[in-house]
């Protein structure tokens, strides 16, 4: 270990928009970390849903150094085979025809609101611009998609913002039915909210969201960057619902670590992004491509999909247990291996607290907002890690109501 390199070199080093933890992990294997002094952890976390096949699965790790030897970079001016590879799997597992690949989930909806913009000028007319987004929606950081999310805060400073973004209420479907018009040019939606706290939407919901698209020629966009590759149970969430989106943005599980976003389309809609109007230097990157061709050939498996859907329901159980006995929770809820923990109205303010002290029992958990415990852990996490994990949870959740 180099001494030097420690977490309060990072206070002094790094712009100051993250407040991580104390602990610096330094390695991992499949759903355990290590940190700077040896110190063994139990990953709940999954980093942010990302690592869905756990740390440094064999596979991933042998693709990606054959690919580091074989070619790593060209940039779009030549394609490359694992790019075209990836593409046809993606098209081959979904209803989509056409991939565009970014590097980031908010540069996969960056080019999704853009590529709808755009779609609807083309068909259109230049009227139709307006993105209806729903409160307590992520869809990322760049100034377009931060103020397509619904959490004002985050757009907090940044104004001028880009223009005619509405946002409704989640799961109120006269809302939108009220809102949307032939002047709405695409709606977006994640099918399971993740940083809003793990809420998934109701399927008449979503059915009735397809149905007000279709009616006012609005393109319909699935934010599943965090609800897919397999998280919820099946390849994608929108496979869950009998309602099928017009455009699909995909990221964090999709390279498993390695950095790639997807967006995924039909032909037609694909069109407006003709030559030049849109692009990336390193979208479609051959190292990222072969790692993700490789995840997704590993994630979209049936005998997968059931071991996600028997860790669910374990999890379920687990968790109800442990409230049952020490009794944080108001409301626990688990939508495939995305869970979310909702403290009860005495303990508001304090997940940020209780992801502390699991983090000192040995689970790393994530928070999403100041009052749910979320869980985004490997989707092959062995059940001994699983079981370990809930005891050392258990015992933070005693820690904090106990005061220690
Ligand atoms: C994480 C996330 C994003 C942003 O992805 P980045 O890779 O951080 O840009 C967008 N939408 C959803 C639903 C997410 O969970």
């Amino acid at each position: 270990m180099d001494k030097t390199i420690n977490r309060k070199l990072f206070d002094e080093v790094m712009v100051p928009n993250y407040a991580p933890s104390q602990v610096i992990p330094v390695r991992g294997s499949g759903s355990r970390l290590w940190d700077q002094a040896g110190k063994e952890y139990i990953d709940f976390a999954g980093g942010i849903a990302v690592n869905a096949l756990g740390h440094c699965h064999p596979e991933l790790v042998k693709t990606l150094q054959e690919q580091s030897q074989q070619l790593w970079h060209l940039s779009n001016a030549w394609t490359n085979e694992p790019a075209i590879q990836l593409a046809s799997q993606l098209t081959k597992a979904t209803f989509a025809e056409q991939v565009y690949f970014s590097n980031s989930g908010a540069e996969a909806n960056e080019a999704a609101l853009k590529l709808a913009r755009k779609y609807a000028k083309d068909h259109f007319g230049a009227d139709k611009t307006e993105i209806i987004a729903f409160d307590n929606s992520f869809h990322g950081r760049t100034l377009f998609t931060v103020t397509t999310g619904g959490q004002p805060k985050y757009c907090e400073g940044y104004e001028p913002l880009p223009g005619d973004i509405t946002h409704l209420p989640f799961n109120d479907l006269a809302a939108l039915e009220y809102k949307i018009s032939d002047h709405t040019c695409a709606v977006i939606i994640e099918p399971i909210q993740g940083e809003g706290g793990i809420i998934a939407a109701e399927p008449l919901f979503l059915e009735g969201v397809r149905a007000l698209c279709t009616k006012h020629n609005a393109l319909l966009i699935f934010d599943e960057i965090q609800t897919g590759m397999g998280r919820s149970g099946s390849l994608f969430a929108y496979q869950n619902y009998e309602v099928i989106p017009d455009i699909l943005t995909s990221a964090k599980a999709l390279g498993c670590g390695f950095p790639i976003g997807a967006t995924l389309t039909t032909k037609v809609i694909a069109e407006s992004f003709t030559v030049g109007t849109h692009g990336s230097t390193y979208g479609g990157n051959p190292l990222a491509c072969a790692v993700a061709s490789k995840a997704l050939e590993l994630i979209n498996d049936p005998t997968l999909f059931a071991g996600v859907k028997q860790r669910q329901r374990m999890f379920l159980s687990g968790l109800t247990q442990l409230n049952q006995k020490i009794g944080l929770f108001r409301d626990i809820r688990v939508e495939g291996l995305l869970i979310g923990c909702e403290l009860k109205i005495s303990w508001q303010g304090k997940a940020r607290e209780l992801q502390k002290l699991a983090e000192e029992q040995g689970v790393m958990v994530l928070i999403a907002g100041p009052n749910v415990l979320r869980l985004a852990p490997s989707l092959i996490i062995p059940y001994p890690d699983m079981n370990k994990g809930l005891q050392h949870l258990a015992q933070a959740m005693l820690a904090l109501k106990l005061g220690y």
